[in-house]
């Protein structure tokens, strides 16, 4: 089967399933110093392994908080069990995706504690108070073409600005996004007081990179340490030992303006796009889709996570944004 090259490992995760908080594959580490409540996410997809990776290697490298309460948690650990490369998607939920089902009624239809029943809801019903006791949450993920890290900080109004003033704390990655939400469901970093502008929470999703590239894992540890070292959660001399990369140059925020939804199978992209391609002149065009031609609305339009993956009538192929 065609696919990118593989360059890492599916960690073991199994010595990590017993945590100490009554929920598989969560970890709860407590300072005895007062301080914020931190959690760091991997797995919420089951593809996505390199978040997995970076919170193993925190685990074998024995953590403490300096401070506050640290939650460590792999989220869809029952996706990554049948991960498979010849088949990566069929590992990235087992129902339904596990980062859409986090609507609790007030911000969205309530999703999380009605009835509806599947694999990522009950898993989401276990999460669900370590997810609303954080006041600041790091969700790790990757992506299916290669393309430079993005920060997702959700939508600007609806609490996406603050999950951009902690980016530029943490002073990577070079791209934040801010995006319209997806009409599947809430997300996690959407949710409850991530979401509302009035809270002192924040909550940040960074896409590390393409889903089996090294360099995803780099990124996926960086963003992690910078995230526990600006939330105070663990020792700064801890961090800096093992910060090896720098931070970026400079950090531009994305806007994004609208989706191209497919109309038809026979859609196709008019490039070779992986993501954050910039469209120099307005009508450029950028997909063509039965008898459609999707044109660059605007000078400057930035192609945002590009896939032909599922071509469908009625799937989001690509967002198209501007930066600030
Ligand atoms: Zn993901």
């Amino acid at each position: 089967m065609d696919h990118h090259p593989i360059e890492i490992t599916p960690p073991d995760i199994t010595p990590f399933k017993h945590g100490n908080a009554g929920v598989d594959y969560v970890h709860v580490l407590r300072s005895e110093r007062p301080g914020p409540t931190v959690m760091v996410q991997a797995l919420t997809h089951g593809n996505e392994f390199c978040g997995a990776l970076a919170l193993t290697s925190l685990l074998d490298a024995q953590v403490t908080p300096a401070r506050g309460t640290l939650i460590l948690a792999f989220a869809n650990v029952e996706a990554f069990a049948r991960f498979d490369f010849d088949d990566p998607d069929r590992s990235r939920f087992i129902d339904e995706d596990y980062n859409r089902v986090w609507g609790d009624g007030v911000q969205a239809e309530d999703v999380l504690s009605g009835t509806r029943d599947s694999a990522e809801l009950r898993r989401a019903r276990q999460l669900r108070p370590f997810v609303d006791s954080a006041d600041f949450l790091l969700d790790l993920h990757s992506m299916h073409e290669p393309c430079r890290p993005i920060m997702v900080c959700g939508v600007g109004p609806r609490g996406g600005d603050k999950s951009v003033a902690l980016s530029r704390e943490l002073g990577v990655p070079g791209d934040l996004l801010l995006d319209t939400g997806h009409p599947a469901g809430l997300r996690m970093i959407e949710r409850g007081g991530f979401g509302d502008p009035a809270s002192r929470k924040a909550a940040v999703l960074i896409e590390c990179g393409q889903h089996w590239e090294r360099s995803a894992v780099d990124v996926a540890i960086d963003t992690l340490l910078r995230f526990l070292r600006v939330t105070g959660a663990v020792d700064a001399t801890w961090i800096d030992a093992r910060l090896h990369r720098a931070p970026a140059m400079q950090q531009h925020v994305i806007r994004v303006t609208e989706a191209v939804v497919a109309q038809s199978m026979d859609f196709r992209f008019a490039g070779n796009y992986s993501g954050l391609e910039v469209i120099a002149t307005a009508g450029t065009p950028i997909a063509f889709d039965g008898n459609r031609v999707w044109t660059a609305p605007y000078d400057e339009t930035v192609l945002v996570m590009p896939s032909l993956k599922h071509v469908k009538p009625g799937t989001t192929m690509v967002r198209l944004g501007r930066y600030d």
